[in-house]
């Protein structure tokens, strides 16, 4: 599932090609009838085209469509969605839900095999992304207001990593790189998370989203950029689906164990309880 780099890749992806274009079609499949949010496709469709882009912003896993007159177009990608920029058409791909063309003559190109991806265009962002907490990478992810919202919460540090209400854009992978480079446990309850390993913790977050983001992304399985390529970062993960290799500090094997139901691989020497 595409996290905050890989969603940060396709922005910078898209940012050059798509600002100033004027969205001339519209068009999503009647496959995939969850697609456009809020209203139905016809009317998403129609309230699209003629819009000119501003802008190509993003609020966590969220890809943020800047409209001129003050609509944003908003892309969650979920699971196996793929949105690319293409010169010449669409791919002849049997996932494509949904195609929009611009007035220079290319195209947006929605894939999706899994068909969660969901998109909205509404004049209010905070409707769809009002909830989310800070985002990583910017100041506003402050040490001690983070150390406040672990406090608060009893659930396993890898479990509350993953509530977007939290930390915005962390998913599954940079959740374990993160606590493998805090040296943290991730079943160790939030709650209990010392102030030092919390601040440890912060930096690795910021340090992993970082590394990612210059590596365009992790493609362990569908992930590919806004022009079809796949991203480096899996390349250097050093715990993910790393289940029984030796850890590159220690050379302990690294361990799979569910927390919070989803799947989690750590070093259990260098991520003490
Ligand atoms: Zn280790």
């Amino acid at each position: 599932m595409p996290e905050l780099p890989e969603v940060e890749t396709i922005r910078r992806d898209l940012l050059p090609v798509v600002r100033g274009r004027t969205v001339r079609s519209a068009w999503i499949s009647p496959d995939a009838p969850r697609l456009a949010q809020l209203v139905p496709a016809e009317a998403f469709c129609r309230g699209l085209v003629g819009q000119r882009i501003e802008d190509v912003g993003r609020r966590g896993k969220y890809l943020l469509i800047h409209l001129e007159g003050g609509l944003t177009w908003i892309v969650h990608l979920r699971m196996t969605g793929r949105l690319q920029h293409g010169r010449d058409g669409c791919p002849d791909d049997p996932y494509l839900r949904a195609k929009f063309g611009l007035d220079d003559g290319s195209w947006l190109c929605f894939m999706d095999l899994r068909k969660f991806g969901t998109m909205w265009l509404v004049d209010d962002v905070d409707l769809v992304t009002g909830k989310l907490g800070p985002e990583p990478l910017d100041d506003a992810f402050d040490v001690g207001a983070f150390h406040g919202a672990l406090k608060r919460r009893s659930a396993a540090i890898k479990a509350v990593l993953l509530d977007q209400a939290v930390l915005a854009g962390v998913g599954n992978i940079y959740a374990d790189e993160s606590l493998f480079r805090a040296g943290i446990d991730p079943r160790k309850a939030a709650q209990r998370i010392s102030r030092p390993a919390a601040g440890r913790l912060h930096e690795a977050v910021v340090e992993v989203l970082l590394e990612a983001v210059g590596d365009r992304g992790s493609s362990f399985s569908d992930y590919v950029d806004a022009q079809g390529k796949a991203g480096y970062h899996h390349l250097k993960v050093r715990v993910f689906r790393r289940t029984d290799e030796p850890c590159f500090v220690c050379g302990t094997a690294v361990r799979r164990v569910k927390v919070g139901g989803r799947g989690t691989h750590f070093c259990p020497k260098c991520q003490r309880r």
